[in-house]
């Protein structure tokens, strides 16, 4: 079992979680974290740490694609271990739904 980051997460990307991950799981996009299902010990404490309750555990139904992209995404964005200021417009994008297709990025952002 692991724990993922969801849509809900894009371009909002806060960092509240990666100072708390006990593993340093974390992994930074362009506009977006991932956490690596390898490597995650699905201890919880991020989950409630995220602003935008972008995280969530893997049994929860429905999250295949975001298992399947926090996998893909972990394994070429490099990890990020502190929090940095989040984006200017962060708040304007924290309850917008459905961002990955016209929102997503697969482009790394800067890690540590
Ligand atoms: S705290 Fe939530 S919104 Fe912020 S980067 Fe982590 S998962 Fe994304
Ligand atoms: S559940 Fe624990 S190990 Fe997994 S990403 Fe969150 S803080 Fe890190």
């Amino acid at each position: 079992m692991t724990y993922v980051v969801t849509d809900a997460c894009i371009r909002c990307k806060y960092m509240d979680c990666v100072e708390v991950c006990p593993v340093d799981c974390f992994y930074e996009g362009e506009n977006m974290l991932v956490i690596n299902p390898s490597e995650c010990i699905d201890c919880g404490v991020c989950e409630p740490e995220c602003p935008a309750e972008a995280i969530l555990p893997d049994t929860d139904s429905g999250l295949e694609k975001w298992i399947e992209l926090n996998n893909e995404f972990a394994n070429q964005w490099p990890n990020i271990t502190r929090k940095r200021e989040a984006p200017a417009d962060a708040d304007q994008w924290k309850d917008v739904k459905n961002k990955l297709e016209t929102e997503f990025s697969p482009e790394p952002g800067q890690g540590d």
